[in-house]
């Protein structure tokens, strides 16, 4: 049974057809539209059940099987970015015929609203842990290798852990392993691995749970979520990053994405609200990539300084904006971006406001 909204929608449902040869599946999704990419496409495969996610727009579309036979844990999965058509390719673990591709599970060729489709978890192995700070750590998380999934700028997954006895569900914003990507090394553009950096609170229950992990440990991901458009940024000759503490995750791969492939942006620039010198995250890397690139530029801000700190010092207000975020031009196009603690957020938002800038110029990063 298929569950289309409404009838104007139909005729924009995605559809599949598979084939086989010997020795491999292929399914085919004809997703009907155009922009199809890499970050539109979640697929799972664990023994015989196959999960694949298409994003179109608001909606999903779900093809959930239990395959007829076993296939091999490597899959490859092939987007023709024009025609919309997703190509997904598993190997055959016999050169058995099949006779169907599987039986159809629960949501099988369903297409309905994005926030309807429940949040699917799979369990990735903790590989790496390093300090950033004192109480910050980057987590790196290695994806199944029979999955599909990356995670778009502007965006956070949900980890899931058992805790005692209790399943526990926190939001997190995948990070890249450095601020300065060097495009010489291929290693750091792998998709199979989940970068986070993850502040540890003495009395926090997720972070002391995620803390007491071993290396070789799993910890479920779910799908991305969040309303960040890239196409936000694209349009853009100015950008403002207000960020607060941890609230600077989302900035990385936003900083990266706005100085690697928005020509038209002028001016970039990080306000980073911190405590003490030492809760800054990657000052040295922030430092070096404003030395790098004269596009952009970073300012500290701490609220509670300490030693001989020469910088500014205070917390969000109305003239310390007024004072950062300025136009390059009269008329330059402007987007403000901003995340930290929710009162932070909150009233970072009302100042803007206040200074004349509209709604469509502000981003604010919640759950
Ligand atoms: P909790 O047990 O919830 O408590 C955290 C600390 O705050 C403890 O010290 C506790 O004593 C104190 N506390 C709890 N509630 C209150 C309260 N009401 N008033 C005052 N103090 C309180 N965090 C990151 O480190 N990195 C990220 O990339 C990241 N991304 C996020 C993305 C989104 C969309 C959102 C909404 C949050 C994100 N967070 C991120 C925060 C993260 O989800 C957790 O809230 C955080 O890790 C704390 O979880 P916890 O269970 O360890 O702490
Ligand atoms: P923190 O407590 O160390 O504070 C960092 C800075 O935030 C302070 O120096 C101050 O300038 C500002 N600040 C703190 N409390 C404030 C308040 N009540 N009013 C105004 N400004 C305030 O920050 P942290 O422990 O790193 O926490 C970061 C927060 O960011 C967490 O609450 C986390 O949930 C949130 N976060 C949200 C997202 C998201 O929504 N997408 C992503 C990452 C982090």
């Amino acid at each position: 049974e298929k569950k289309v909204l409404d009838a104007s929608s139909k005729d924009l449902t995605p559809s599949y057809d598979w084939f086989q040869t010997d020795s491999l599946i292929t399914i085919v999704i004809y997703t009907k539209q155009k922009g199809m990419n890499a970050e539109l496409v979640i697929l799972d495969c664990e023994d015989k059940r196959l999960r694949g996610e298409i994003i179109v727009d608001d909606y999903s579309y779900l093809l959930e099987v239990d395959l007829d036979h076993a296939v091999q844990e490597d899959m490859a999965v092939n987007i023709a970015e024009k025609v919309g058509k997703v190509e997904i390719i598993l190997k055959k673990k016999d050169n058995v015929h099949w006779k169907i591709l599987g039986q159809p599970l629960e949501n099988h060729n369903t297409f309905m609203k994005r926030t309807d489709r429940g949040l699917f978890y799979r369990k990735c192995k903790l590989v790496s842990k390093a300090e950033v700070t004192h109480d910050t750590k980057l987590f790196c998380l290695q994806l199944p290798e029979s999955t599909h999934l990356r995670v778009p700028t502007g965006q956070h997954v949900y980890l899931k852990q058992i805790i005692a006895g209790t399943e526990v569900v926190k939001p997190y914003t995948p990070v890249l392993p450095f601020l300065l990507l060097d495009f010489k090394e291929p290693s750091c553009h792998d998709s199979a691995h989940i970068y986070l950096m993850i502040k540890i609170y003495p009395c926090g229950l997720f972070t002391q749970a995620l803390d007491h992990l071993q290396i070789g440990d799993y910890v479920s991901v779910s799908n991305p979520e969040g309303s960040f458009k890239k196409s936000q940024v694209q349009t853009s000759e100015d950008l403002f990053l207000l960020a607060a503490g941890t609230g600077f995750t989302p900035m990385v791969k936003l900083l990266n994405f706005a100085l690697t492939e928005v020509s038209c942006l002028r001016t970039v620039k990080l306000i980073f609200f911190n405590r003490t010198e030492d809760d800054i995250l990657w000052r040295n890397q922030l430092q070096q990539l404003a030395l790098k690139d004269e596009r952009f530029e970073v300012q500290f801000i701490l609220s509670q300084p300490v030693r001989d700190w020469v910088g500014k010092q205070g917390m969000i207000s109305s003239s310390l904006l007024s004072e950062f975020v300025k136009r390059s031009r009269k008329d330059s196009k402007v987007l403000i971006c901003i995340c930290g603690p929710t009162p932070f957020t909150e009233q970072g938002v009302q100042y803007l406001k206040d200074l004349g800038y509209s709604q469509e110029e502000v981003h604010p990063f919640t759950a």
